[in-house]
């Protein structure tokens, strides 16, 4: 029975079949597979026109498109970031040879803390590494303030903000580069894929230098680059999600809704708002749990939806600090990132992608209201 089947956390969306069988035989035709195909140069000009920014480089996976950028602009010895992330994030620093610095967390918007980013800063600093973490736009223009007061680069982790604008500008606008993922898990997919987000041609030029060995010609290779390349059946995905994303945006924004409504009045429960002027694409619905007034822990409710078929996620639990590569920093000990500290032991992610229908929604709520069997009164409040 439907009532009894599984909810996770997230569903990919794939558009019709039929669709995606169209490009595969112009594939099976030209035998064009990959190397800035017809479809990689068609979705990149595509996608740059759907997100409103400059330049797109396309690449293989949103990993090596956060390691390429580093790559592409050079930096070095320390960068700031934010604990309260997937370990990617941090990853990419350590793949780089570059020491990362954790900075503790805005309570609100649980991204990177402006006012604690200078207090990070030392004369290694070279950029910093904010994520907007759940889509939820970082403080761009104090960030901004910050790095140019000190001469620091800064790549924002987009991995979770595709389409969202702030006053209708997109958000990828901001800081020196902005790195895209199309993971499975994300709301924009392309099986796997990511992208990096550049202002200026010839930094775009070396980046797409770097995602194909460092070849500028046939015969010159100009920097000690990567194979990250996005494939054709990659590019082909994408330029048929694109018909789909704001569609699948809408949807996504009916269910958030809907939790709100049922959900932020009872107590314990916080959940993430909406910012004016934000176009938020509601990839993800975090809740915070305060055991005091909720009366369960965040992983007492966690264990207690699984029993119910109802698989949520504890995004971001626990922080990229506490592994065992970085727990060691002086940056990483729990006394440093007191925010980040409290939120990954109350946060959880809910179920929410297009298809989730708004009963299934009410089943998660239910649950969370402490109800220990399914109601089968369909939308009732009860
Ligand atoms: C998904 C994700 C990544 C990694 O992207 P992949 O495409 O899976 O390699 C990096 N950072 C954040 C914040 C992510 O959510």
């Amino acid at each position: 029975m439907k009532e009894y089947e599984p909810i996770y956390v997230t569903k990919p969306f794939l558009p019709p079949l039929e669709e995606f069988q169209e490009y595969l035989e112009h594939i099976w035709s030209t035998k064009q597979l990959t190397n800035k195909g017809t479809y990689h140069d068609m979705f990149e000009k595509k996608l740059a026109e759907y997100l409103d920014v400059k330049y797109v480089s396309l690449f293989s996976n949103g990993t090596l498109a956060l390691i390429s950028a580093l790559q592409a602009l050079r930096i070095t010895g320390e960068v700031i970031t934010t604990p309260f992330s997937f370990v990617a994030t941090t990853h990419a620093l350590h793949w780089n040879g570059i020491k990362p610095v954790f900075c503790d967390i805005d309570p609100v918007s649980y991204n990177l803390d402006p006012q604690k980013i200078e207090a990070a800063i030392t004369p290694k600093t070279t950029a910093i590494l904010p994520v907007h973490v759940y889509g939820n736009p970082c403080d761009i223009a104090k960030i901004q303030d910050i790095a140019g007061i000190y001469g620091l680069k800064v790549i924002y982790d987009a991995c979770h903000a595709f389409g969202v604008t702030i006053n209708g500008n997109s958000i990828l606008n901001f800081g020196d580069l902005s790195v895209l993922s199309f993971h499975a898990t994300k709301i924009f997919t392309t099986f796997e894929g990511g992208a990096i987000i550049s202002h200026d041609e010839v930094t775009k030029k070396r980046i797409d230098f770097l995602k194909n060995f460092g070849f500028a010609g046939e015969t010159t290779v100009v920097a000690p680059g990567i194979n990250a390349k996005m494939n054709e059946f990659q590019a082909a995905l994408g330029l048929l999600q694109l018909n789909y994303v704001d569609q699948s945006i809408e949807k996504r924004k009916k269910i958030a809704e809907y939790y709100r409504l049922n959900l932020s009045r009872l107590p314990g429960i916080t959940c993430l708002e909406d910012v004016p002027g934000v176009r938020h694409n509601y990839a993800y619905f975090p809740i915070l749990i305060d055991k005091e007034q909720y009366g369960k822990s965040r992983d007492e409710l966690y264990d207690a939806l699984k029993k119910n078929g109802i698989f949520s996620r504890r995004y971001f639990y626990p922080l990229i600090s506490q592994f065992p590569t970085y727990k060691g920093l002086e940056s990483a000990q729990p006394g440093n990132l007191p925010t980040a500290e409290e939120i990954t032991q109350k946060v959880l992610c809910l179920p929410i992608y297009p298809d989730l229908e708004l009963d299934r929604v009410m089943q998660v709520i239910n649950q969370i209201r402490g109800h220990k069997h399914y109601t089968k009164k369909r939308g009732s409040l009860a």
